[in-house]
């Protein structure tokens, strides 16, 4: 069990996809479909997916992407 997984500020992200084929379990994808946010392109994030290695943060340049 992993403590520390990835967090989203979802409401920071620009859909630039930068962060997508980033990860190497596949925990991150676009998707037009996201809560408040439908109809607007965001990222969204597999929480089962991720193990934390933080690999994908350094890839947003808006600060969306956080370990906490
Ligand atoms: S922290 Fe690692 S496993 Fe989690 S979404 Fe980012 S790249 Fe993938
Ligand atoms: S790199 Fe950041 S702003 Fe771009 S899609 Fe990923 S989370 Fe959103």
């Amino acid at each position: 069990m992993v403590d520390n997984k990835l967090s989203l500020n979802i409401s920071r992200c620009t859909g630039c996809g930068a962060c997508i084929g980033k990860c190497p379990f596949s925990a991150l994808a676009m998707s037009y479909n996201n809560g408040e946010f439908k109809n607007i392109k965001k990222v969204v994030f597999n929480a089962d997916k991720c193990n934390g290695c933080g690999a994908c943060i350094n890839f947003c340049r808006f600060g969306a992407l956080f370990i906490k």
